[in-house]
């Protein structure tokens, strides 16, 4: 039925777009922000306010294009810094790129070819990395910028500046001069395909199948109580790298643990007693003990101690019996073979004998050639995989090989070329973790000083920290900071001091690392071009390079402390859980290293992005979920509210379906500031329309009181970087409450109230305290959406800002205690709510009404709840419920019915109010909209 009155109504009018149309019109409004310098006003807006907030960027690796989990990152970002600058924070945000590395170095090979590369000099590769590097930056820039994420695009930081390339030595320096820094021989992971040490960090563990072999090896001499036993004894080892056998230098049994001998062809084979029965069924043995007076043979490894037995491939060569808390009594014999070239648990129980370590195996993972024990022997020449074979045929054919089985277990892998790696000892530089108390003091940090979040990150970088062994900080590659050590031409010397790491400071600052690859040391070393021990003048300069976890962690001084409008320490990180034992760890441990703190207050970390199923997102599942399509499908706003609307804290799922749903509720929220808009647009200015709290019908007091405890909640959730909180909070806010309730409610007095009516401002008053919160609590996740809202908001709900960046957060015009005052009578009025609607609904279902108008209620509630129902803070039911008129009582619990409205139906507003009487020539017209049709 057409209302005839519909001209004399307030109907809702906006030009804020029902359709969003975010993939076109969101790049245009970029292209305002940038043009106008948004950025550069929203630190404007807040200098001398309540001082800096830092958000220090960890720069993602720039080898391609972004994926969804930077996207997440960085919109995350972008959510605290307007969050923050709303709050009066001076926000500056810069973004920053690493560079450096070995992604980067492998990309530029891949391109030339291995053969090409191994040809080309240095300072030719390095010139490569550089432009492969600076070409990603500019795309993963693009991508980041159309996501709306606000920040210093035009000076961003590149871990490949002078200025960076500097810093870190700066750095290394102060943990040179501390003396942290040292060179040793120990067996790091090694990548032989990368021909490169990998830090802890840089290893994926993954399955790997691998030979199995049980061996024995022949004592030179008995063990107490076998002195009479007539044939040789052996201890029986086991391994799962055949191919270290030939550097064996010792073996290690289970301290106090029990062993036993097994008489097999007339020989002792001594292995753990528990491990007897599995070690014999896995030979095909028959299980007999030797006998020894009339027992079996049964002592502790002590027995062994110190005992020797032939090395199994260099003859004249003999090998020691060690006791070592590390061997397993699960798998193999219990004895364990040693190679200390080759391990770390071997490594350290042969360290502790003085022994000298073996290590035969070069840079490409072949063993050196020669005879003699040291080289590959037998094997020379081989690649350590292909040696495997062979040396197990060389133990069979000499009759040690005991059995050969195939296992698969859990192996270290190079997290660039997925390929296994070994351990290997070489001369590497490392930064002690306890010559200075580095961990110590590390740890203090992290359990004292930092706040995390979520708060059991602590433990998990905690125990990293505590665990960990020294951090091995050279790798032998081009595309890097090098390692500032020089080695004397005449003597051999490894020459670092004061003077020539200042010297190299210099040049870095004017250079660039470039100059250590192009300048000779003596044009930039002047007078610290000497060697203290020969005082030769001829130093060359070492090849090593820097970790590229120390360039990125250093950005706390390259960045944080060089950039005159950013803070050392920074306010917050925030990055992917991974960066626990990466970024996090290796800024923590420079920054403490070199000045006793922790390079930030906070740390926020967040979990990986994985399909709808919880898988990894790859291109051969076809299940990727590329943001820069998304954005150009959906809109950036999209991407940014599914990112607030997921846990962060931990691992997170998307694909299609759910960002369909994003859409779905990111309609719920547009709908919701269209609305909002449409009934203030040119129709409601605060400053001058606006009507005092006290001065606010009951029903406007009370959501009022509510919208101040929802933002008091949002502001809680902002502040704990909880976003998916703050997302549920104004989504439930605004779908149940808002457009289901109240909303709904006060459409009559907004459209039928005569246009500057008390009723009418009352009502808009509040409409235009909710459009303030929702546009700043929203700003930060729908960035543009709000911004768009803004073309249309009244001044005074918007600051009088043209971008939503640069508003300021919202101030309720009540303290929460005020509106907590009347949560009492909100549930009391909703609850009742809840019965009354039961009831009009069944009347519905029934076919007795079909309006809510229609209905005129006899409820009956509780005495507290009558009491506050007509008590200080009542509000007018009959409108809150959409009916013609609530009659209550008192009783025992809530209850209602409902029966046909008094009075008739008004032809404008449809409302049953009972008349006063005829209003000229509109004779069904109630009284209020006879008032609003004479003015
Ligand atoms: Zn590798
Ligand atoms: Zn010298
Ligand atoms: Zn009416």
């Amino acid at each position: 039925m057409a209302n005839e009155y519909k001209q004399t109504m307030n109907l809702p009018k906006t030009k804020f777009p029902m359709r969003a149309a975010l993939a076109q019109r969101e790049p245009e409004r970029l292209k305002r922000w940038q043009q106008n310098h948004v950025y550069e006003l929203m630190l404007k807006k807040n200098a001398g306010k309540k001082g800096k907030f830092v958000l220090h960027d960890g720069p993602p690796y720039a080898n391609g294009p972004i994926h969804l989990g930077h996207a997440m990152n960085k919109i995350a970002k972008d959510m605290i810094n307007r969050y923050k600058a709303m709050q009066g924070f001076e926000t500056p945000y810069v973004p920053g790129w690493d560079c450096h590395g070995q992604p980067i170095e492998h990309k530029v090979e891949e391109k030339l070819g291995t053969e090409k590369f191994n040809q080309t000099s240095t300072a030719e590769i390095r010139e490569l990395c550089n432009e492969f590097a600076v070409e990603n930056i500019d795309l993963q820039r693009a991508g980041f910028k159309r996501l709306g994420v606000l920040g210093d695009w035009d000076n961003p930081y590149l871990t490949l500046y002078h200025q960076h390339d500097a810093a870190d030595i700066e750095v290394f320096k102060a943990m040179f001069d501390k003396g942290m820094v040292y060179r040793g021989h120990k067996p790091v992971h090694w990548c032989k395909h990368c021909h490169t040490a990998l830090a802890e960090a840089e290893i994926e563990y993954g399955d790997e199948t691998s030979p199995s072999i049980y061996v024995r090896f022949e004592l030179t001499s008995k063990p107490a109580g076998l002195e009479s036993f007539d044939g040789p004894v052996d201890f029986v080892i086991w391994t799962t790298t055949p191919w270290t056998i030939p550097s064996d230098q010792a073996v290690s049994l289970k301290p106090e643990a029990i062993y036993t001998a097994i008489e097999h062809d007339g020989r002792a084979e001594i292995m753990l007693k528990d491990l007897a029965e599995k070690v014999c069924g896995i030979a095909g043995w028959d299980c007999t003990p030797v006998m020894v007076g009339g027992k079996p043979y049964e002592v502790p490894a002590e027995t062994f101690d110190h005992l020797h037995y032939k090395q199994p491939i260099f003859d004249g060569i003999e090998g020691v019996a060690l006791l070592a808390d590390y061997v397993g009594t699960e798998d193999g014999t219990g004895i364990v073979h040693n190679s200390p070239g080759h391990g770390v648990d071997d490594y350290y129980v042969c360290l502790k004998e003085g022994m000298d370590i073996c290590m035969p195996v070069d840079d490409d993972g072949r063993f050196y050639t020669g005879t003699e024990f040291g080289t590959g022997g037998p094997f020379s020449g081989m690649d350590t995989d292909e040696a495997n074979p062979h040396i197990i045929q060389f133990l069979r054919d000499r009759g040690m090989l005991v059995a050969e089985v195939k296992i698969t277990h859990s192996y270290p892998h190079c997290w660039r070329c997925k390929h296994p790696v070994l351990f290997r000892a070489t001369d590497q530089w490392f930064v002690s973790m306890d010559k200075t108390g580095l961990r110590e003091q590390a740890l203090d940090q992290v359990r004292n000083h930092v706040k995390w979040y979520p708060a059991h990150a602590s433990n998990r970088i905690g125990a990293m920290v505590e665990q960990r062994p020294d951090w091995c900080i050279s790798r032998q590659r081009n595309w890097g900071v090098p390692i500032p050590s020089y080695t004397c031409a005449d003597c051999g010397e490894k020459v670092m001091n004061d003077a020539t790491l200042d010297a190299v400071i210099a040049l870095f600052h004017e250079k660039g690392s470039d100059a250590w690859f192009t300048d000779a040391p003596e044009d930039y070393l002047g007078e610290a071009c000497v060697c203290p021990k020969c005082g030769g003048h001829h130093l060359k300069a070492d090849r090593d390079i820097l970790d590229v976890w120390w360039d990125s962690g250093v950005s706390w001084k390259a960045v944080c402390e060089y950039r005159d409008e950013l803070e050392y320490p920074a306010d917050v990180y925030l990055e992917g859980s991974d960066q626990h034992r990466g970024w996090f760890q290796s800024s923590l441990l420079t920054s403490v290293g070199a000045n006793g703190v922790a390079p930030y207050k906070a740390v926020v970390s967040q979990g990986f992005t994985l399909d709808g199923q919880g898988r990894k997102m790859s291109k051969s599942l076809g299940n990727v979920i590329d943001p820069n399509k998304i954005c150009d499908e959906m809109g950036a706003d999209i991407v940014r509210l599914w990112v607030a609307s997921v846990d962060t804290s931990t691992d997170v799922a998307c694909d299609h379906e759910i960002l369909a749903r994003t859409a779905d509720a990111y309609r719920r929220f547009r709908n919701t500031l269209r609305f909002l808009l449409s009934v203030l647009e040119g129709q409601f200015e605060p400053s001058t329309d606006g009507v005092a709290f006290d001065d606010l019908m009951p029903l406007d007091k009370l959501m009022l009181a509510r919208l101040t405890q929802v933002q008091a909640e949002v502001d809680d959730a902002y502040a704990a970087f909880e976003f998916n909180r703050a997302y549920r909070t104004l989504y439930d806010f605004v779908v149940t409450e808002l457009s289901n309730v109240y909303l709904d409610a006060l459409k009559d007095r907004l459209y039928c109230e005569k246009s500057d009516s008390l009723e009418r401002r009352s009502a808009q008053t509040v409409v235009a305290e909710l459009l303030s919160m929702l546009m700043r609590d929203l700003q930060p996740i729908l960035a543009y959406t709000v911004d768009e809202a803004m073309e249309y908001a009244p001044a005074g709900c918007r600051d009088n800002q043209e971008y939503a960046a640069l508003l300021d957060w919202y101030q309720a015009p009540i303290t929460l205690e005020q509106a907590n005052e009347y949560r009492p009578v909100l549930e009391a009025a909703l609850e009742l709510r809840g019965v009354v609607t039961k009831a009009i609904e069944d009347a519905r279902a029934a076919g007795t009404f079909t309006k809510s108008q229609q209905v005129r209620v006899e409820a009956v509630v509780p005495a507290e709840a009558y009491a506050l129902l007509t008590g200080e803070y009542a509000v007018d039911l009959a409108e809150f419920y959409i009916v013609s008129e609530v009659a209550l009582a008192e009783g025992d619990a809530y209850a209602a019915t409902v029966e046909a409205a008094h009075g008739e139906a008004c032809d404008r507003c449809w409302n049953y109010r009972e008349s006063t009487g005829v209003h000229g020539e509109h004779a069904h017209i109630c009284d209020r909209c006879a008032q609003a049709l004479d003015a």
